[in-house]
């Protein structure tokens, strides 16, 4: 899309969370929203939001704010959300099967079409309305996939990257400590978790009153 690649990429990841706010403002039923509210709810500096929300070529005005309807017309284009991506989930260990029953649809259309795993005692097993296959049948199951979360060990986390590569996969979503080597076509947004912890850890000892 013309108006999507004028965005940066700084102010692209933040719209899933603007998404999610305005959606909750509308389901209020408010019909404008000022850039300081905003800001408050999803704790990012207003003259960011401002300069964002220029880029979505919504521009408040002064004692008005913005117009909550036209926003979420914008990021439903933007963000995809008239169309449903389809993902599949490898790996249903004890992170894997979180996910299985999270409801990812109650603020985005993404959904766990498949899962899959090595285990044969997971296999032919339904997870939050979700059925396990094996490994051994993702090449011929992910067809209608657009993205993977990637739940598997570490260790083999490379080779399974790779085999979802050659399925045509374009988005992994890669929860397990290994980072992966894919080609540029694909995009991976890597979430350790671990390390997000310790990195919490760290800065409430080392910045404690920092922002
Ligand atoms: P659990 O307690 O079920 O083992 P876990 O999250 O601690 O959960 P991990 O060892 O991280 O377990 O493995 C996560 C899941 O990945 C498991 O269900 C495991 O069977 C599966 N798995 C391991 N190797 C593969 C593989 N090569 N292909 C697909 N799934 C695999």
């Amino acid at each position: 899309m013309a108006a999507q690649s004028k965005i940066p990429q700084a102010t692209a990841k933040r719209l899933p969370l603007y998404y999610r706010f305005l959606n909750n403002l509308h389901l209020q039923g408010k019909t404008r929203v000022s850039s300081k509210e905003l800001s408050e709810a999803v704790k990012v500096d207003s003259a960011t939001i401002r300069r964002d929300f220029s880029y979505f070529g919504a521009l408040g005005k002064k004692g008005y704010g913005y117009n909550v309807e036209y926003l979420l017309g914008f990021f439903r284009k933007t963000l995809d959300q008239d169309e449903t991506t389809n993902v599949a989930l490898i790996g249903v260990g004890n992170l894997g099967t979180a996910f299985l029953h999270y409801n990812f649809t109650k603020n985005n259309n993404t959904k766990i079409e498949m899962a899959f795993d090595a285990d044969t005692s997971k296999i032919g097993e339904t997870i939050g309305g979700v059925t396990v296959y094996h490994i051994d049948e993702m090449e011929d199951r992910l067809k209608n996939v657009q993205a993977v979360i990637l739940t598997v060990p570490g260790s083999v986390a490379q080779p399974i990257a790779e085999r979802i590569v050659k399925c045509g996969i374009t988005g992994i979503l890669n929860f397990t400590p290994a980072r992966i080597t894919v080609p540029d076509s694909v995009r991976v947004h890597h979430i350790d978790l671990a390390v997000e912890l310790q990195s919490l850890v760290y800065f409430m000892k080392h910045y404690p009153n920092a922002l």
